[in-house]
């Protein structure tokens, strides 16, 4: 079976490169030209661990290629997989303009029957307006319109680690309705992935509307544990109690668990504020309620200003003159995505209120310029107020504050003593309650982490 995957983003391009490290041919395409360029040259456009040599290898060995020829890509795979962006709209529903785009580009380039893989997170009942697009342009050719199959396969990784996660799957959820290939559909996905179902079956067979909604599901439902926890770390901060404590406290219940539990800044990132929009969107679309997952992004929102909100009680409202340090700038560490994380708002808003401010970040600085400057469309003078270093100690020189806004690995034991001498006052806020808030009290390092025992 040979494997095409249409769109080479994060998803298409982990997909493309570990599918090929199992022995597949994979031809991945994009309509980017830069961006093919860019791979057929052994370049990766994204900051991922160990995708650029999974994909130099595997481009090496041949079992990989590169292209924006949508004929050669189409005629290449048995297995189309669409892993194109999703991204959300005005009224926070999903943007289907490109998955629909890809499924006509499909229709047209049909020679024999293909398997349609949707990758891509869409709302239930986008199988259903693939396979119509894919139809109508058959159709128009006078050709069969049963060639083809469209099944649903979310995807379910996490940038910065999303390698191991596709190669190590906790699940893999395919969704295959009832119909004429169903017994085809369901051998070729199940060849598809029988490596990773040798020791134990990890697959969960369902129809495609369940499938859709699955990954919707799980997303809301970790987003909602994030905003639940900053909930009770914000009263824990008002009742003079440690969210840490809790943290453990509640993640010892086998019925809870320990994952996803952690207080802090805001969650960001291309997955989480825009499929809970899409989820309260189509829930509207068919008259229900969302109460917990509208809950949960409006929680989300109030966290992303709160550093900025003590900031201001301490320092007050104008910030001009004062010079402000910020360690991590992507929405997670071990990638360079910048899409909604929560250190657009703060950086936004340090500015406004007239502060200067110096950013770090081990990989995302050139994706935060990208994404500042469309941040500040109109206001581009407010940039003039930005700097990025290439070194942690070096944005800390003469700062009245340092905020922490990613949990990079290097932020977690940095030479305190060094920072506090550099600083114009030692204050530290802890967006990511990395640091213990006694050693720093110790230390003479003003310290607020979120739901940490803090002097607020
Ligand atoms: P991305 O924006 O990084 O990549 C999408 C790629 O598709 C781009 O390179 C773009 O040029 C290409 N593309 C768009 N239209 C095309 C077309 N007509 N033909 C060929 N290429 C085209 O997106 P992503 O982060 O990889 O996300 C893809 C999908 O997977 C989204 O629905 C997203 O919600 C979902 N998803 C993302 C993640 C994640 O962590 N990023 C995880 C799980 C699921």
């Amino acid at each position: 079976m040979r494997v095409t995957v249409i769109g080479s983003g994060y998803v298409g391009l982990v997909t493309g490169a570990c599918l090929s490290d199992l022995g597949f041919k994979v031809v991945c395409l994009d309509k980017d030209e830069d961006k093919v360029k860019m791979l057929q040259a052994g370049e990766v456009p994204i900051y991922e661990p160990g995708l650029k040599e999974l994909l130099s290898r595997n481009h090496a060995e041949g079992r990989i290629r590169f292209t924006t020829d949508a004929q050669l890509a189409i005629d290449h795979g048995d297995i189309l997989f669409i892993a194109v962006g999703t991204p959300a709209q005005e009224d926070g529903s999903a943007d289907l303009a490109h998955v629909l785009s890809v499924a006509a580009m499909v229709g047209r380039n049909l020679k024999d029957f293909k398997l349609i893989v949707n990758k891509s997170t869409v709302p239930v009942g986008t199988a259903d307006r693939v396979r119509a697009a894919v139809k109508h342009e058959l159709t128009q050719r006078g050709m069969s319109s049963e060639m083809f199959d469209v099944v649903s396969n979310p995807e379910f990784l996490k940038e910065g680690a999303a390698i191991d996660d596709f190669m190590r799957p906790d699940r893999i959820v395919v969704g295959i309705d009832d119909g004429i290939h169903h017994e085809k559909s369901q051998r070729m996905m199940g060849d598809l992935y029988a490596s990773f179902n040798r020791h134990h079956s990890r697959t969960v067979w369902m129809d495609v509307r369940s499938a859709e909604l699955t990954k919707y599901a799980a997303n809301a439902m970790l987003a909602t544990r994030i905003s639940f926890m900053n909930e009770i770390a914000n009263l824990a901060d008002a009742l003079g109690a440690d969210v840490d404590q809790i943290r453990r406290g509640i993640g010892a219940d086998n019925r809870i668990g320990y994952s996803f539990l952690y207080a802090g800044c805001g969650y960001g990132g291309s997955c989480f504020p825009k499929d809970t929009q899409a989820l309260v969107s189509t829930a509207q679309a068919h008259g229900q309620l969302m109460s917990v997952v509208n809950a949960t992004e409006q929680v989300n929102e109030r966290q992303k200003t709160l550093l900025v909100d003590r900031l201001v009680k301490r320092l007050g409202d104008d910030l001009t003159g004062r010079k402000i340090a910020v360690w991590g700038l992507a929405f997670k560490p071990n990638t360079d995505d910048m899409r909604e994380a929560p250190s657009r708002v703060v950086i936004k808003s340090l500015l406004e209120r007239g502060a200067h401010v110096t950013a770090y970040d081990p990989v995302a600085g050139h994706e935060a310029m990208v994404a500042l400057k469309l941040d500040c469309a109109g206001q581009e003078a407010l940039l003039n107020n930005f700097n990025l270093v290439a070194h942690d100690m070096d944005a800390l020189h003469g700062v009245d504050a340092l905020m922490v806004l990613t949990e990079w690995k290097n932020f977690h034991n940095p030479d305190f003593q060094a920072m506090k001498l550099s600083m114009r006052t030692p204050y530290i806020l802890d967006g990511r309650n990395l640091y213990n808030p006694d050693a720093l009290a110790d230390l003479g390092i003003a310290y607020q982490g979120i739901g940490r025992r803090n002097e607020l």
